[in-house]
């Protein structure tokens, strides 16, 4: 079955009244020295937690955080100060249980009481040494089901992975998704499936051949398609153009010139831009046509011409979806591009979505976290659901 045409069983479909409900949410979230450095994705989880205690249920939650392969790992990647933000945003206790496994994680859900919060350590602490989580160990799945007696997804972050915490257990127990995954699925799914038009798609970010299913699905749902990036420095060579020292990918050079060839009124590409002689910040910084590239400068932002043309383009649409920052918006000296697409999206009144790691990272660093109709959760996630890609995590939840 197509994921678009499917309905699945959320949350609001389950009697949690005393019931121990097993949410696997995604607070993988950067830290630094024990310090949380963006709590989004914890601020994101936190609707269907707070359903699940409103609801009486005995509430035990399950995430991954980053990856663990050695003793070292585990101690970088605890979940702990995790589980003291969640408290603070909940306003609610939330015992961390410093284990994936055994007696003391037994015996704590043994004693809870209807509205108790239970954050399990990193679920990846299973994949030191045998990858029991990321391989979906079924012994594993199993031992998590037994804990439980209904299964919530909401990490949309982790939908794309067959792993034991989302697919091993939904395959025992009775499943739902949270408010998360299915805002998710209406905005990355519903909305953008049946865009108003005229439907703008921005596409920029590093590496052309990660995203060429994705630009070949979006170009026939798209009206206009703006490029920025590493992705349109691929298109201007193919183009012919002398990009100078500018990053590109060879391999996708012949995928960039039949897109030109096929869609070329859709297509529009940088016609200005700010660069280097290296791949870094605070060096001198260029700036020129991209017909007129001073030699050995490599392109590493979109310049105010091409601003104003994107502009044009942004102010008319009424569905966007955003992937991929235009420059390297980590610089400082490359950050302008994306900061004035952020900018002209928020006031252009369109029906916003951004999709993708580094963009939503940059949007809200940038300080439109509520700008935007919809911030996707998911990097990878995101892309492989508007490819058409069913997402594993997602598509063994029970239909409604
Ligand atoms: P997302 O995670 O949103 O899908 P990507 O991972 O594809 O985005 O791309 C983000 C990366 O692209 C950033 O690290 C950024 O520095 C890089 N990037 C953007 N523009 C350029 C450019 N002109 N040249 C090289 N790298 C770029
Ligand atoms: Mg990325």
């Amino acid at each position: 079955m197509k994921m678009e045409d499917s309905m699945k069983k959320t949350i609001k479909d389950f009697d949690l009244l005393n019931k121990r409900v097993i949410i696997r949410c995604d607070l993988n979230v950067p830290i630094k020295d024990g310090v949380i450095l963006d709590d989004n994705r914890i601020r994101s989880s936190v609707k269907t937690i707070k359903y699940a205690i409103d609801n009486n249920a005995k509430v035990i939650i399950l995430s991954h955080l980053g990856r663990v392969s050695s003793e070292e790992d585990k101690i970088k990647n605890s979940l702990y100060p995790v589980s003291i933000r969640l408290s603070e945003l909940l306003n609610t206790k939330v015992e961390f249980i410093d284990e994936t496994r055994g007696h003391v994680l037994e015996n704590a859900i043994e004693n809870m009481k209807p509205k108790d919060v239970i954050l399990v350590q990193n679920t990846r602490y299973e994949d030191y040494p045998d990858k029991k989580e990321s391989k979906n160990d079924p012994e594993l799945g199993k031992y998590w089901a037994s804990l439980g007696d209904i299964f919530i997804n909401d990490a949309f972050g982790t939908a794309h992975r067959c792993h034991a915490s989302n697919v091993g257990i939904a395959s025992i127990l009775p499943s739902g998704i949270g408010f998360l995954i299915e805002q998710e699925l209406k905005m990355l799914g519903d909305t953008l499936n049946n865009p108003k038009k005229p439907y703008l798609v921005i596409m920029g970010g590093a590496k052309i051949n990660d995203k060429i299913p994705v630009i070949e699905k979006l170009v026939t749902k798209a009206d206009y398609i703006l490029l920025g990036g590493g992705i349109a420095n691929t298109f201007l060579k193919a183009k012919g153009m002398d990009i100078k020292s500018s990053v590109y990918d060879k391999d996708s050079i012949s995928f960039a010139s039949n897109m030109l060839k096929k869609y070329e009124d859709k297509i529009i590409l940088p016609i200005d831009g700010y660069g280097s002689n290296a791949y870094q910040d605070g060096l001198e910084v260029s700036y020129s046509d991209m017909t007129n590239i001073p030699d050995g400068i490599m392109i590493l932002d979109i310049g105010p011409k091409t601003i104003k043309l994107f502009s044009e383009y942004i102010n008319k649409a009424k569905t966007v979806f955003w992937n991929g920052p235009v420059g390297v918006s980590e610089f400082s000296n490359f950050e302008y591009g994306t900061k004035q697409v952020c900018q002209t999206l928020k006031e252009s009144g369109a029906i916003v979505v951004v999709g993708g790691g580094d963009s939503a990272a940059a949007a809200i660093k940038f300080g439109y976290k509520d700008s935007f109709s919809h911030i996707s959760t998911g990097g990878g996630a995101s892309l492989e659901f508007i490819e058409g890609k069913t997402l594993p995590g997602i598509d063994i939840i029970e239909e409604k």
